[in-house]
């Protein structure tokens, strides 16, 4: 086990990759914050994505239309920065012989070799975002389910007050003149997305791979842009033998905490993050305090240990190197 601070909950991951379902979750309980303005719409959308949900869990009589953050647009950031790492470290190329990883000038010297992993021609089926994440089916290898689960994500605000119509009047250079106006819909700076990034059976290294992504991760939305500035606060992490709370409920129950106090006014002004943390610990309890289940939350101190081990884990270059080789020498021998 890389992570000192994990060692406790050692009995939560599994010691090596599974070949079948155990049920072990393990929940990273977040806010996502806007520090930009971004765009999240589907692939080709203009607009983007807006659901009318019940209010609250309490207050279920009222509707609220939410902005909505599919998984994708969450998991799909992450998946690039974990990948973008392990080529930045040498991962890639790779061989694999009779269960024994060969990396750099002697795998290529292999029969066969793996010099990179992208969506979605060229997945390698071996890396570990291929045995984390997942993949849809791949000629001659199948498919393999992800452990790591998450939902659509919503606002906490109505729609209304946390976007913003731009127009932009695009000017052509080289002939003087104004040409079309394009616009754009955008979410404002200062929104919050609660949210929780599920894994299942993963080792302790897998896991601290999956929350390094996450905490390394700043852009998200419409792609190609490269707007969106995203800042991601862990809350939680929550060890469990079965699943806790839809992201929906996350949203609504905070929701309902900050209608019921009156020094937080969700129609003018902005929310922040004091607001959310003068109110999760209760809001978690509610949601976790009838749970079918074992359930293990981990907060406080011992989540900043857990943070703090992961932060020093990747800036410690000799480290993070062999870390990552580790990582790809478990997921690449796993025999599919
Ligand atoms: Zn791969």
């Amino acid at each position: 086990m890389t992570i000192e601070s994990l060692q406790d909950y050692a009995q939560y991951f599994i010691p090596t990759i599974p070949r079948t379902p155990t049920n072990r979750y393990a929940s990273i309980i977040l806010l996502r914050e806007t520090k930009s303005y971004a765009i999240f719409t589907t692939e080709g959308g203009e607009q983007q994505d807006v659901e009318d949900t019940p209010a609250g869990i309490v207050h279920a009589g009222e509707k609220v239309s939410r902005l909505v953050v599919f998984k994708r647009k969450q998991v799909a950031p992450e998946r690039r920065t974990g990948k973008a790492l392990l080529r930045q470290y040498g991962i890639f190329p790779y061989a694999i012989k009779d269960g024994k990883v060969s990396y750099g000038e002697e795998a290529t010297r292999m029969e066969s070799f793996y010099d990179d992993c992208y969506l979605t021609e060229k997945l390698c089926t071996h890396c570990p975002d291929c045995l984390i994440y997942g993949y849809a089916a791949v000629e001659g290898e199948g498919a393999r389910k992800a452990r790591l689960m998450t939902d659509t994500c919503f606002s906490v605000r109505p729609y209304e007050i946390i976007q913003k119509q731009v127009k932009f009047n695009v000017i052509n250079e080289a002939e003087h003149t104004s040409g079309t106006i394009t616009e754009y819909d955008y979410t404002t700076p200062g929104v919050f997305l609660p949210s929780v990034e599920t894994s299942v059976d993963l080792t302790a290294d897998e896991f601290v791979y999956v929350l390094g992504n996450l905490l390394r991760t700043s852009r998200y939305g419409k792609e190609g842009t490269r707007q969106g500035f995203v800042r991601n606060h862990v809350l939680a992490v929550a060890f469990s033998d079965v699943e806790l709370f839809a992201n929906l409920e996350f949203t609504q129950a905070l929701y309902d905490a900050f209608r019921d106090d009156s020094e937080i006014d969700m129609t003018s002004g902005d929310l922040n993050l004091a607001d959310f943390q003068k109110h999760v610990d209760s809001v978690l309890e509610k949601l976790t305090g009838n749970l079918p289940g074992r359930f293990e939350m981990v907060g406080g101190e011992k989540l900043d240990a857990i943070l703090q081990d992961i932060r020093a884990l990747n800036q410690d270059e000799t480290r993070l190197k062999d870390f990552l080789r580790g990582l790809n020498d478990q997921s690449a021998s796993f025999a599919v």
